[in-house]
């Protein structure tokens, strides 16, 4: 059985950006343990769903962000046991290690509405939660004419929670340029009473759905969908009804929880429904097991599920894992922070900032966020790629 001192489980944003600071720190004898010979930038499936990036700039090969000095294994992790502190892999053999950092990411649930998992990608369905479907938002948008618009948000944490509701506003946009947005009836289905929990950009997101006219459905979800009939069902948690609407194109975000296999661990969280790493929301260390790390979108943390957390959450967890390792050093804290970069036109951006009370962390206090720029989007555009490419997988910020 091969060991490391740490063993990282998953090559994303969270899994990446970890081993490069940890090799940074010259901690020796690191493994990242993931299948995927593909790594994504998910941030900018948003706007290839609004025709204005390309599927490939998402896309870098796995094995060249792999830091130098760090172990790839290419196998996908089934199950854990944190008291032999093992790792078992869908080819059977076992991992050993000291330290244990958990960055699976989630699993996207497909199966989680009845006939989405059939529907998305052709016809009137798509995701901009996955590469394959993400081109297929814009030929809906493109060729969208009139009829019924439908964009939906599940119900519990997603990853980018304002995801569901920027493709609803680029849509309009392109609409309302087209001179066609009065024959569309545009409707966001939004499971929570209010469009979002930060009241400085709840006020401002309102103001910019009555702009496009879009109808908001608040405290309701889509139950099920019959894609090749072109309907979708709405339930109304709030009245208790349920409303079968035609639909001219949907976009629909699929319910999110952790794998299975994290679920079913001694590692999840028993109080939550959703089967999260349960980890001390400050120091991202476990509750139970000392010696077990998790970040990203894994971990039951109570915040927004986002790249931008992730970027604030690995330095703390470095230096945690650090000082547990060597018995000593400064302990550093996580306050939670998070963002969701509100894309609201097709070259206008709100960029909402936020720790765990949900008060505003802004990264440039200079500047009015809570109004939507043309700045902004071309941060979101360029200037975060960018930085996630060239310092956050490298451990530089
Ligand atoms: C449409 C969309 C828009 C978004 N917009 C934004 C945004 O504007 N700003 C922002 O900050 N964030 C945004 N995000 C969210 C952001 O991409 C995620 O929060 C971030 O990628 C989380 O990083 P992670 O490492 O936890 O998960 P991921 O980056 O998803 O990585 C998980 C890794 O674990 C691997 N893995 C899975 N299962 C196993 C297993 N069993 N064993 C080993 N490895 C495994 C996977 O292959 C993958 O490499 C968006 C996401 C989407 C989908």
């Amino acid at each position: 059985m091969s060991r490391y001192r740490v063993l990282i489980v998953g090559g994303g944003t969270a899994g990446i950006a970890t081993a490069a600071r940890l090799r940074r720190a010259a901690v020796t004898s690191i493994a990242v343990l993931g299948p995927s010979d593909r790594h994504w930038y998910q941030p900018l499936w948003t706007l290839v769903g609004s025709g204005q990036a390309w599927v490939k700039e998402t896309r870098r090969i796995e094995a060249k962000l792999i830091p130098s000095g760090v172990e790839w294994i290419r196998e996908a992790a089934t199950s854990v046991d944190p008291e032999a502190q093992t790792v078992t892999t869908d080819t059977g053999s076992e991992i050993g290690y000291d330290y244990l950092v958990m960055a699976t990411g989630l699993r996207l649930d497909w199966n989680g509405v009845p006939g989405l998992a059939d529907s998305v990608g052709h016809g009137a369905v798509s995701s901009n939660y996955s590469y394959e479907y993400a081109p297929h938002t814009w030929e809906l948008i493109r060729n969208m004419r009139s009829g019924t618009a439908i964009f939906t948000q599940p119900v519990g944490p997603i990853k980018c929670a304002g995801a569901p509701q920027k493709i609803a506003y680029i849509a309009s946009d392109y609409w309302r340029r087209q001179g066609i947005l009065d024959q569309i009836r545009v409707i966001l289905v939004l499971p929570g009473d209010s469009m979002f929990g930060v009241p400085s950009w709840r006020h401002a997101l309102e103001e910019i759905v009555e702009r496009y006219g879009i109808e908001v459905r608040l405290i309701s979800e889509m139950v099920s969908l019959d894609g090749a009939s072109h309907k979708a069902t709405i339930a109304d948690h709030a009245a208790g009804t349920e409303e079968e609407l035609a639909l001219g194109m949907l976009h629909a975000v699929p319910p999110q929880r952790a794998p299975e296999w994290v679920a079913e661990s001694p590692l999840a969280n028993p109080a939550s429904p959703f089967g999260y790493a349960e980890v001390d929301k400050h120091t991202l260390q476990h509750r139970l097991y000392p010696n077990v790390f998790a970040l990203g979108d894994v971990a039951d943390l109570p915040t927004s599920k986002t790249g931008a957390a992730v970027r604030k959450q690995a330095p703390v967890l470095v230096a945690n894992l650090l000082v547990t390792m060597r018995g000593s050093g400064e302990r550093k804290s996580y306050d939670g922070y998070s963002s969701c970069p509100f894309v609201t036109a097709r070259d206008k951006m709100m960029l909402a900032e936020f720790d765990y009370d949900l008060n505003p962390a802004p990264s440039f206090p200079v500047i009015d966020t809570t109004k939507d720029r043309r700045d902004m989007w071309l941060l979101k555009r360029y200037g975060l790629p960018a930085m996630y490419w060239h310092g956050m997988v490298k451990g530089r910020v």
